[in-house]
């Protein structure tokens, strides 16, 4: 098996644009399948990581995490995958396969540390390449099966906005004795609300305007309120048994703690760049909990595909070329977009 090249879009530096190139991908191990990609989408911590947000980045970058694509060859050992079947790959690429986290299918908190798709080590010491890309060689225990009845474009965000949210809402108990707030109907906060309301839960989208109203009805919530009315604290105080917060930026922690019941779970996802301010008696007066959620495991992670197909969901997506990502990026931050931005790879013509 030879070295493999492929299209990318790689970014330089922070916050340069993004240059249509070639990169190289691995030889196939034994137990790697390679992977043509169709579709990636555009998750917000890409741009935190582009944007060195979170602290310093490795460059050049090729971020993405939310891959879809169908399987073009396979390693020697692989059992799982035959060419031809219709995979996502989601946040991780590697990790021990041995420590006690990752015989719990929780490979995202192996104790050896587990390898980002983008942007991370490998074991290898190889810094790793994501989607925004023609093809990536991952191994099998890392790819998920995309279900048949969902499109490949529309089911790439699953494997990260899709998994992040499933997972909180499944281990704090969304189901149809809940009542359920998403804060942030972005692309998380909308496989939230689709996912939440799919569980059974009475959901409620707290937004900072009424302008995705009709979308989150159409999504399953009950109720739509805007953060930017006093009235809503008001009304909503007491009233969630679950939070899930999905912002990117900065949020009053306090006022949202208060519209929970006592006993309720305030869970993030979102990452913003400054600590919680958290005054004690909004979560020790009524055992409130305060907590948060990374991603999810990949045994999980396959039960949400097949969750979100036996449901009938997946991402409301818009279609972007490759000279649209810089555009797309700040249309993200600016919260311009409905709901989940993905790249056609086939669009990736490089220059160079
Ligand atoms: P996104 O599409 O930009 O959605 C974020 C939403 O938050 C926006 O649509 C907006 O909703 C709301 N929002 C944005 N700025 C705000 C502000 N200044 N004040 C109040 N609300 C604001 O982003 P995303 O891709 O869903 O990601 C959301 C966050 O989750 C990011 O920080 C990302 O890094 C993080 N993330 C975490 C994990 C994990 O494993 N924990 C995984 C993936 C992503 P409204 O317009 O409805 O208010
Ligand atoms: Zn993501």
């Amino acid at each position: 098996m030879t070295a493999h090249t492929t299209p990318a879009l790689s970014v330089p530096s922070a916050s340069a644009p993004f240059r249509q190139t070639t990169i190289e991908r691995r030889d196939l191990r034994a137990d790697d399948v390679r992977i043509d990609i169709a579709y990636a989408g555009i998750c917000h911590s890409d741009i935190h990581q582009v944007r060195e947000e979170w602290g310093t980045s490795p460059f050049p970058m090729v971020p993405g995490h939310e891959i879809a694509g169908v399987v073009s060859e396979v390693g020697e050992s692989v059992t799982r995958y035959a060419v031809g079947d219709r995979v996502g790959v989601g946040c991780m690429v590697d990790s021990c396969g041995e420590c006690e986290m990752c015989r719990a299918d929780e490979e995202q908190f192996c104790t050896k540390g587990s390898v980002m798709t983008y942007a991370g080590e490998g074991y290898d010491g190889e810094i790793t390449m994501g989607g925004y890309a023609g093809s990536v060689a991952v191994s099998e225990r890392f790819v998920c099966r995309i279900p048949e009845g969902l499109g490949l474009d529309a089911a790439a965000p699953l494997l990260c906005a899709g998994i992040t949210t499933y997972a909180p809402l499944k281990r704090w108990g969304a189901g149809p004795d809940a009542r359920v707030a998403v804060i942030g109907m972005g692309g998380l906060g909308h496989m939230g609300v689709k996912i939440a309301a799919a569980m059974g839960a009475e959901v409620t989208v707290l937004s900072r305007t009424l302008a995705k109203a009709e979308d989150a009805r159409a999504y399953g919530a009950a109720h739509q309120y805007s953060t930017k009315e006093e009235a809503t604290f008001t009304e909503l105080a007491g009233n969630f048994d679950l939070i899930l917060n999905t912002v990117s930026a900065d949020l009053p922690m306090e006022d949202y703690l208060a519209l929970l019941k006592p006993f309720g779970a305030m869970v993030n996802v979102g990452i913003p760049n400054s600590p919680y301010s958290v005054p004690p008696g909004s979560v020790v007066g009524q055992s409130k909990v305060l907590a948060g959620s990374m991603i999810g495991g990949i045994a999980m992670t396959q039960e949400m595909l097949d969750f979100c197909a036996e449901h009938g969901i997946a991402a409301t997506i818009e279609t972007i070329s490759a000279d649209e990502v810089d555009a797309a990026y700040d249309k993200v931050v600016a919260g311009d977009v409905r709901y989940r931005y993905v790249i056609d790879v086939s669009t990736i013509t490089p220059t160079d």
